[in-house]
């Protein structure tokens, strides 16, 4: 008879106005489900825009159960949870394993049940945290497919980012050390400037660069001069994300994936003609959506080994108690930027 506890929204609006806290009793196991214990659940960009009614995925509502039949969606999508009981008829689901949920699913509670088809379960490595695992369907996920999906990358190539002190970028800039490419990695200038530059370096980062020094004439001799980069992730937009384009090498393909100035993409003709510049955009939704589970598993698998060997570490992070109101103010700040990491609610 387990209590489950949820922060749950039936309407879209502000992430305080909206949220709140649900209690329900968890579903009987049946011969085709099973129950999880959350571990760990981040709280992502994605997940606030989806409180807010401004995200093109929107889990549906639905009635959750008990005495308060109100429809809700469960809040976030990504997390790390522990199988505690697997009906007689699941195949290839233990108790103890370590599973993901599919996007949508709900992740801002403590105990769920759903069927197999829900979990993706994550092969066990030695060396691998449930920070790591919580985090690893979206940020490094998106990294591994821009740098892999849009432009055949040698070894000693050059990729562009901005955004690049954010989770996907951190990847990306693990990710591009793993597989002996080189990256210029754009931030915005801070009172801790150099603090952020050495732990971005230590990452991995082969050149960091503010926004403001990648205007300037000097900047772009030296980009150059290093190799012009046959790839650009764009995490950003607005001025930046124009001035960040000029850089790329002729040919050179240009990847929007985020747009946290909220600003649009202005692009000069000149980068399309005579640069023959290619502009994309990625979604890892859209990704899950048009690729099968054995694609999704060999990619989870590839950084499962890479964080087992240390070369993807635990992205920076800040613990979220499991309390409506510290959860609430959380989600509040998820969109704020200048943050101290990913927050991640433990459970
Ligand atoms: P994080 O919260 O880890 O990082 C946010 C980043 O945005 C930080 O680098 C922050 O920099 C920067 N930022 C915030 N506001 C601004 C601004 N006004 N101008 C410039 N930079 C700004 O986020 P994630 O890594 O989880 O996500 C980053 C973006 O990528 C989000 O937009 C997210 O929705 C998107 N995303 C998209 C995916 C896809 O499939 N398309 C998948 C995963 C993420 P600072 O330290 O300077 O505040």
């Amino acid at each position: 008879n387990i209590t489950v506890d949820a922060l749950v929204y039936g309407s879209y609006g502000k992430p305080s106005d909206v949220l709140k806290w649900h209690s329900y009793k968890l579903p009987a196991l049946t011969a085709n489900t099973l129950h999880v214990k959350f571990l760990a659940s981040p709280i992502n960009p994605a997940d606030v825009n989806q409180v807010q009614g401004a995200y093109p995925f929107k889990p549906p509502f639905r009635s959750l159960g008990d005495q308060d039949s109100t429809p809700y969606a469960v809040g976030g999508n990504e997390g790390v949870a522990e199988v505690i009981a697997v009906g007689d008829q699941v195949q290839g689901i233990q108790v103890g394993d370590h599973v993901l949920p599919n996007p949508g699913f709900g992740t801002w509670r403590n105990f769920a049940s759903g069927a197999a088809n829900d979990f993706q379960v994550l092969p066990k490595r030695k060396n691998v945290s449930i920070i790591q695992e919580a985090t690893l369907s979206v940020n490094p996920c998106t990294a591994y497919r821009m740098l892999k999906d849009f432009v055949p990358l040698q070894p000693g190539d050059y990729v562009i980012q901005n955004g690049a002190n954010s989770a996907v970028g951190q990847s990306v800039i693990q990710l591009a050390k793993a597989w002996g490419l080189n990256t210029i990695n754009v931030i915005r200038d801070r009172p801790n400037l150099d603090e952020l530059k050495q732990s971005l370096e230590q990452l991995g980062a082969t050149h960091v660069l503010t926004e403001e020094m990648l205007r300037s004439h000097d900047t772009k001799t030296l980009i150059k001069q290093w190799g012009s980069p046959k790839l650009g992730l764009n995490c950003v937009g607005g001025k930046a994300a124009t001035e960040m384009a000029r850089h790329l090498k002729a040919n050179g393909q240009y990847v929007t994936y985020g747009a946290m100035a909220r600003a649009p993409l202005a692009l000069p003709a000149s980068l399309l003609i005579f640069k023959n510049l290619s502009f994309h955009g990625f979604w890892m939704t859209r990704w899950t959506d048009t690729h099968n589970a054995q694609e999704r598993a060999t990619m989870v698998e590839d950084l499962l080994d890479l964080m087992d060997q240390d070369k993807l570490n635990e992205v920076a992070w800040t613990r979220v108690n499991w309390e409506a109101k510290d959860v609430v103010t959380a989600v509040e700040q998820g969109i704020q930027g200048y943050g101290s990491g990913k927050q991640i609610i433990l459970f």
